[in-house]
């Protein structure tokens, strides 16, 4: 199963016109890959990532995932779907400060309505998994920024979702500890068999990815060769801005 998006376009008010963050952006992800988004501040690398979660509706355009195509669903759907079927990693760890390791993990069961004293083993592996086996009881004072993204890492796959969504995870992090957490994620992927979207704006680390395009304006553009990632060829300059009567 995999993420499919077709022909997104996001635009945003701004002023008496509308800002287009995302022109006619296709990205497909199969599963078991990891595709990296990099691209300068304000290209529109977050909106994508918004979009994929569900959480933006597009002005056009749809998002697919685990086969379901979300165009119409009301939002209870796209909330138990994003519970089942979507992971996400965003740039601040937001952990609970009363809980421990394992429970931020188990928490996530609840949520979709199971015991959380069931889903103790998954919490365990998980942890295992991120290299945080030995930290299960601590609570994120206890624990350094590297580490509590590591939990945030572990906590967002504790659902076996079908797509990890992870917004540029390595922001607070030193050098050192940014190429473990995306090697972290790159392995994850592959043994999870997630369809990965992990944006970043650090170009270092990404020879283990699958794929890496980038934002361009709201474009998307494969690195390799500079070509449109998918769907049709980006046309007309830089026109941004449109219906602006400023
Ligand atoms: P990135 O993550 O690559 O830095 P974003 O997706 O956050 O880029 O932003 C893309 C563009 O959309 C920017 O010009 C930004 O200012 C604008 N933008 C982002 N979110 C909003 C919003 N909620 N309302 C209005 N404009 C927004
Ligand atoms: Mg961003």
């Amino acid at each position: 199963m995999s993420l499919v998006l077709r022909d997104i376009t996001l635009t945003y008010p701004d002023g008496d016109g509308r800002l287009t963050a995302l022109d006619r952006v296709g990205l497909d992800v199969p599963a078991g890959t990891l595709t990296a988004v990099v691209g300068p501040s304000g290209s529109g690398k977050s909106s994508l990532l918004a979009v994929a979660a569900t959480l933006v509706t597009p002005d056009a355009g749809t998002v697919t995932v685990d086969g379901v195509t979300t165009t119409g669903l009301g939002r209870g759907e796209l909330a138990a779907l994003r519970r089942r079927a979507i992971g996400t990693v965003f740039q601040q760890p937001n952990l609970l400060p009363s809980l421990t390791a394992a429970e931020q993990l188990q928490v996530m069961a609840h949520l979709d309505g199971r015991s959380p004293g069931a889903a103790r083993p998954r919490a365990v592996e998980l942890l295992d998994a991120v290299g945080m086996a030995d930290l299960a009881g601590r609570r994120p004072h206890q624990l350094s920024g590297g580490q509590r993204q590591r939990v945030n890492i572990a906590r967002a796959l504790m659902n076996r979702p079908t797509v990890l969504l992870v917004d540029e995870p390595t922001s607070a992090l030193d050098h050192e500890r940014g190429a473990a957490v995306i090697d972290l994620i790159t392995r994850l992927t592959h043994r999870q068999a997630t369809a990965t979207v992990l944006v970043t704006h650090d170009r270092a680390h990404l020879s283990a990815v699958d794929r890496v395009v980038e934002v361009r304006d709201g474009r998307l553009v494969d690195q390799v060769d500079g070509s449109p990632a998918e769907g049709p060829a980006a046309s007309s300059g830089s026109a941004r801005r449109v219906g602006s009567t400023r």
